[in-house]
């Protein structure tokens, strides 16, 4: 019988890893530092943004701050007030009535609409505090405790980290919080939260670029000496 306390994956740090960071660096240039956002105006923008192009993202941004001067505001809002507003965003009609839930459930369980006391709690308790709200799945409190000023260790594995990772084959095949899971265990020890959120930038960037959905450039690609799947791809040179 295997022992049940056995990791199922290696635990140890993955020397592709810093490899393939080193690369994606010298490739795509290091991203331009993150001015770390509360972690309630995270909260807000990742439960937004989930599959929604950058500036769309940042424009909705744009439009909250102008019609709602407080978070206080937009949780008081109507939902239709709200749908509204975020129309730019995917699924506008979803994301509206989970946003005013999420902010009014924080509201009644803390008393006053911020998410700053989560700075006194641990990480796992921070992800499942916020993963109690609909709409707040793996990825959207990952952003929130690797990118706010929580800067706690997490990637935030969406749809672009999801596929990069598993073409280089870094982990098995899963959904993106058993990715997370795996990749946690593969990456170096002393990675910083800062280093997690540009390993997930270069991810990004790669994901937009070269590592597309539908049209992968993999004989361009820096990586594909190291990935099967770009190897399988791009076969043999002609
Ligand atoms: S070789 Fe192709 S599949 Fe692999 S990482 Fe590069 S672009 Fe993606």
């Amino acid at each position: 019988m295997p022992d049940s306390t056995e990791p199922l994956f290696p635990t140890k740090p993955d020397p592709r890893l810093p490899e393939i960071h080193a690369i994606l660096l010298e490739r795509y240039g290091r991203p331009a530092p993150r001015v770390p956002w509360d972690p309630l105006t995270q909260l807000i923008y990742s439960m937004l943004t989930s599959r929604t192009k950058t500036a769309e993202s940042e424009q909705v941004m744009r439009d909250l701050h102008a019609r709602f001067p407080t978070w206080d505001d937009l949780r008081d809002a109507s939902v239709d007030e709200i749908e509204r507003t975020i129309a730019i965003v995917t699924f506008p009609e979803v994301k509206a009535p989970r946003l005013k839930a999420a902010l009014m459930g924080i509201t009644s369980r803390y008393g006053s609409l911020t998410l700053d006391f989560l700075a006194k709690y641990r990480t796992e308790k921070i992800r499942s505090w916020l993963e109690q709200f609909e709409g707040v799945g793996n990825q959207v409190s990952a952003a929130v405790a690797n990118f706010s000023t929580l800067r706690r260790r997490a990637i935030c594995v969406d749809a672009h980290h999801l596929r990069v990772t598993q073409r280089l084959a870094l982990t098995p095949r899963a959904d993106a919080a058993i990715t997370e899971e795996r990749l946690m265990r593969l990456v170096p020890l002393d990675w910083t939260a800062e280093i997690l959120d540009e390993h997930h930038s270069l991810f990004k960037i790669h994901g937009q670029t070269l590592c597309t959905f539908s049209d992968p450039q993999c004989r361009r690609c820096p990586l594909l000496e190291r990935c099967p799947f770009g190897t399988r791809a791009a076969g043999p040179e002609k």
